[in-house]
């Protein structure tokens, strides 16, 4: 009896799961990053609260709005906007947070949707599977780093550099070259999105050179004039940035 009980409520679990999948609407379907922590039960198990998005020190977390159907109000992560910076000291304004004992979105959420992850270098240096959010595509052809000898952004901003992301690919010969050539290690990368994040080649830096209502950084402004040069050679079918956060297979 209670295992009736049980395989029908999962039953029910799976239905709701599956009639989710089934009002979302398309390009929801293979892009939602979620925090880390969140395991293949998130969706069943998420009452969307929004603590986890409260307790992020980054303002890492957002909700999905209306637009995303059964999926609405559930948490996810543009890399774009902003990435998540795992609950490390130094945030993007420069100022420094008070380091917690567990990856805060998880220590907020009261379902166990986000689970539990120990705060600590030792237990990010091990990789573990719970924290993996997505994984890093490169693209070479409008990277500046393998197009100009330029850049290395992603791999000077990666939490886990030299390990998930490396200076050139192994057993690919490239003498010669001094400067970074960046190269996703898949089985390390978490998808937090930092390379995302500060990957320069984005349209609106190619987009400014004809909109002078976009105002671009100093940061930016270094990469300008070759990040235009690759865009337009790639077209406007391009994903952007050169390196973006796609979810695991
Ligand atoms: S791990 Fe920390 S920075 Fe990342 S989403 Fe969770 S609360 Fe935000
Ligand atoms: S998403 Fe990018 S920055 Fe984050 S671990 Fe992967 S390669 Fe590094
Ligand atoms: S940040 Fe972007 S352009 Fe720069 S090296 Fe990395 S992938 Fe290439």
């Amino acid at each position: 009896m209670k295992t009736a009980q049980i395989s029908r409520r999962s039953f029910i679990k799976e239905l709701g799961f599956l009639g989710a999948l089934l009002f979302l609407p398309l390009n929801y379907r293979d892009a939602v990053i979620r925090p880390p922590g969140a395991g293949k039960d998130f969706l069943s198990r998420c009452i969307r609260c929004g603590q986890c998005i409260e307790a992020c020190p980054y303002d890492s977390i957002m909700a999905l709005d209306i637009t995303a159907g059964a999926l609405a109000h559930t948490p996810y992560i543009n890399p774009l906007k902003t990435p998540c910076y795992l609950c490390q000291q130094r945030g993007p304004d420069g100022k420094d947070r008070p380091i917690s004992k567990y990856l805060r979105c998880g220590e907020a959420c009261p379902t166990g949707a986000i689970r539990k992850i120990l705060n600590n270098k030792e237990v990010l240096a091990k990789v573990p599977e719970e924290m993996k959010m997505g994984v890093s595509v490169l693209n070479r052809d409008i990277c500046l780093a393998w197009k100009y000898d330029s850049c290395g952004e992603c791999y000077y901003n990666c939490p886990l550099k030299d390990k998930a992301l490396r200076d050139r690919p192994p057993g690919e010969l490239l003498e010669d070259i001094t400067g970074i050539r960046p190269y996703v290690d898949q089985r390390y990368c978490i998808g937090c999105g930092m390379c995302n994040y500060v990957c320069p080649v984005k349209r609106h830096i190619a987009k400014s050179y004809m909109d002078r209502t976009i105002k671009l950084t100093y940061f930016e402004e270094r990469y300008a004039a070759m990040v235009r040069n690759l865009i337009g050679a790639a077209g406007e079918s391009v994903k952007l940035p050169a390196i973006r956060v796609v979810l695991r297979p």
